[in-house]
């Protein structure tokens, strides 16, 4: 989705955030305002529980690390921002590998620090 931004006010446009709705390994929720969503640098998002057990800080998708997801305000206290002017995605995600699939690539790669891969 498309924001808008001038300086370091949203009003051209530029690429936002895209907050996915679930975790694409086990499905729970991550509505927008959960502190339990974490998400790699390509925003693929899995819950807290998921980044630190299954995956072991090594994302499926990328080999990437995580880092928590930031909270989109509900209010627009700038004009223009929030979830009412860009809304979290609705689409929910669903990984394509399995879980030995995931095992075996963390496996590889969860001994090198997330800065060196
Ligand atoms: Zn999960
Ligand atoms: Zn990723």
């Amino acid at each position: 989705m498309l924001g808008i931004v001038r300086g370091s006010r949203i009003i051209e446009e530029k690429p936002l955030l895209k907050l996915k709705p679930n975790c694409e390994f086990c499905d729970k929720d991550l509505p927008p305002e959960s502190e339990n969503a974490m998400i790699c640098s390509y925003e693929c998002t899995f819950c807290r529980e998921c980044t630190e057990n299954l995956l072991a800080n090594v994302c499926p998708n990328c080999g990437g690390g995580f880092m928590p997801r930031p909270v989109r305000p509900v209010i627009a206290r700038r004009e223009g921002t929030g979830l009412e002017y860009h809304p979290a995605s609705k689409e929910r995600v669903h990984s394509c590998y399995s879980r030995a699939e995931i095992e075996s690539f963390s496996q590889e790669i969860k001994n090198v620090p997330p800065s060196k891969r």
